[in-house]
């Protein structure tokens, strides 16, 4: 017996007697406090997530329900139970900051002539809308506070006070914050046009088709310190490699003008070796840098045809390499082997 029983059913009706009664006379009952209470998120409204769970545990068939001091209340216990029965419970931090994040961040700060800004200024209070819009963060894992303009503010200030000649002390901030200021201070062109694209592509709405991952650690890729470009501009070219007719386009192209399919870098014809199966098939690899394809639509000749096991090594590291140095790659390697 015990918070680990409790069913969402159980939950949906202690959640109708908190709406019934109201949550002042549904604490009263139950005897909790409003005291560091996480929220559970249910149709608009925001419920005392350990409250729901005691009473919940009343709805269970033959069982009371689980007094304030019965159980602990809380991230690991009842937050983790409610979102695996399906709830929202927002956790009362935000997340870390992602590379991504501070990049566009750190972008406002350098030309705010690095130093910080306040959370009333335009730029922060547009800049919240923009992080709040990017695929980045679960819902779920969202608090609500999330990215908020004070919060902004706060990671303008952590960025300017680690810039090399600032004479304050330090604020928090963290590791991320400096490698991407490092970046910032040894290519601030590159840097600025990557910030450019992200926030031009966030606006134009063109993140809406990448799927936000389910949770952090779902989010299998890291945030590579070489890799300056950051993850979404890279999720998003992937996204456009893998479109259907852009991909079909190209091949056609490529068909017609050299009557056979074949990659660009090692010559492989996939049917040539797997016969009709692999009649016209190969991949399509996105050649304009990620940082300066602002051009939302992508056309052929944005793209050239590589078989799969070259377009994995293109991007198989950051930075990720052109054809013609992968293709000086495989050469000096047949080359050793021969
Ligand atoms: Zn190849
Ligand atoms: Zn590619």
């Amino acid at each position: 017996m015990g918070l680990g029983d409790i069913t969402r059913p159980a939950v949906l009706a202690a959640i109708r007697e908190y709406d019934k009664l109201g949550q002042d006379a549904f604490l009263e009952r139950y005897k909790f406090d409003k005291a560091k209470a996480f929220y559970l998120r249910y149709d608009g409204n925001r419920y005392v997530s350990k409250a729901i769970a005691g009473a919940a545990h009343g709805y269970l068939e033959g069982r009371e329900p689980l007094r304030a001091n019965e159980f602990s209340g809380g991230e690991s216990t009842v937050a983790r139970k409610l979102r695996s029965l399906g709830f929202i419970v927002p956790p009362r931090r935000s997340p870390n900051w992602t590379r991504d994040e501070v990049i566009l961040a750190c972008d406002l700060v350098m030309e705010n002539g690095w130093r910080q800004l306040e959370d009333t200024d335009i730029r922060v209070i547009e800049l919240s809308g923009i992080l709040q819009l990017l695929p980045i963060h679960p819902h779920a894992l969202r608090s609500d506070t999330f990215r908020n303009p004070n919060g902004v503010a706060r990671k303008t200030a952590d960025i300017a006070s680690r810039r090399p000649g600032y004479t304050g002390l330090p604020t928090n901030g963290g590791e991320m914050d400096q490698q991407v200021l490092q970046d910032f201070l040894d290519a601030p062109e590159h840097m600025h046009s990557v910030a450019a694209l992200l926030r031009e592509a966030a606006l134009a709405g063109e993140f809406k088709q990448l799927p936000v991952p389910q949770s952090e650690e779902d989010d299998d890729e890291q945030d590579e310190p070489g890799a300056r470009e950051g993850r979404l501009l890279k999720r998003w070219h992937y996204a456009r490699e893998r479109d259907r007719g852009l991909r079909t386009r190209k091949i056609n192209a490529f068909f017609k003008e050299n009557g056979r399919v074949f990659c660009e870098v090692c010559e492989f014809d996939f049917e040539k070796v797997y016969g009709p199966r692999g009649e016209k098939f190969a991949e399509c690899h996105h050649i304009v840098p990620l940082h300066v394809s602002g051009e939302t639509s992508t056309v052929p000749e944005d793209m050239i045809v590589l078989c799969s096991n070259c377009h994995r090594m293109i991007h198989r590291k950051s930075p990720w390499l052109t054809p013609d140095e992968l293709r000086a790659l495989v050469e000096a390697n047949c080359a050793d082997t021969r």
